[in-house]
């Protein structure tokens, strides 16, 4: 495995492998990385001949506040992981890079950042628009590996790739969840054993409602957004947002039809954890 620091070294790997009709794989991340994340690598790994994976800790995507000083970090044992995967380049940026003084450019999506993160982050989506769209500009991959656990994420930069004509195609894969649920996330490791006791309760109460969604029980937006509330309520953390979406554009939904997505996100002590589960609502409910 290759590490590489800058964009004009990684452009030239990646174009004298293409040059050699090869296809390229790219994941990009954050870093102290998780199954979840392995499961994109393996999934590049499965499906391409070269596969790069990006570390960046992308100080835009974070608001005033927020945990880019504290978000964890351990790069060495990420070279191991990344290594052990049969990952051909590992792409290691510095911010002074990528973002040098005059740097002025921001990528926008509109509209659908009017929902779940979104709102509650202001500049996020346009922080992962911009890495994204420099690391791929980078990377040149074929093919583009996120996980379902951002599902807006995924979402935006779908559109993104479309809008912009980025000759790459997405792929979101599954949430890798912890035996007990809890979908795996690198800000899992700020719980104390008391709060990751409770984290779980998460994916249990988007799994009921979703249940009773199906079954018909559940009709409407309000009363979905009200059982996950009443399911979450005495747990030690605050609710950011609960909402349920139609999966396509994130738009707000009344009645419940079609292909929904519910999405929660909880602040349970130092973590803001997010998980969401698909739905398909019954036909006629
Ligand atoms: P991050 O390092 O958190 O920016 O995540 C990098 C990529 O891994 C993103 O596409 C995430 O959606 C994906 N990812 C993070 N956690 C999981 C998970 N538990 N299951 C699947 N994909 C994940």
């Amino acid at each position: 495995m290759k590490r590489i620091r800058s964009a004009r070294r990684l452009q030239s790997a990646v174009r004298s492998a293409r040059s050699k009709g090869e296809s390229v794989g790219f994941v990009p991340t954050m870093g102290f990385l998780h199954e979840g994340h392995l499961s994109l690598v393996r999934r590049a790994r499965r499906d391409n001949d070269v596969v790069v994976a990006s570390i960046f800790v992308n100080p835009l995507q974070f608001g005033p506040g927020e945990d880019f000083e504290s978000y964890p970090r351990d790069l060495a044992r990420d070279r191991r992981l990344l290594r052990s995967e049969g990952v051909d380049f590992v792409y290691e940026p510095a911010a002074a890079d990528l973002y040098p003084r005059e740097f002025a450019t921001r990528v926008v999506v509109d509209g659908l950042d009017q929902a779940l993160c979104g709102t509650r982050r202001p500049g996020h989506f346009a922080g992962v628009t911009t890495i994204v769209t420099k690391l791929l500009n980078a990377a040149g991959p074929d093919r583009l590996y996120l996980g379902q656990k951002d599902f807006q994420q995924a979402v935006i930069l779908t559109r993104m790739v479309e809008d912009l004509d980025f000759a790459v195609k997405v792929v979101v894969c599954p949430t890798v969840r912890e035996a007990d649920g809890l979908a795996m996330s690198s800000r899992n490791s700020y719980l104390t054993t008391e709060e990751r006791a409770f984290a779980p309760e998460l994916f249990r109460a988007l799994s009921k409602v979703r249940k009773l969604v199906q079954a018909g029980e559940i009709k409407t937006a309000a009363s979905a957004v009200k059982r996950v509330e009443s399911l979450l309520k005495d747990g030690p953390g605050r609710i950011d947002y609960i909402e349920i979406l139609s999966r396509e554009d994130l738009g707000r939904v009344r009645k419940l039809s079609g292909k929904l997505v519910l999405a929660v996100a909880y602040y349970l002590g130092k973590a803001r954890l997010i998980d969401n589960v698909w739905i398909q609502a019954p036909k006629g409910s």
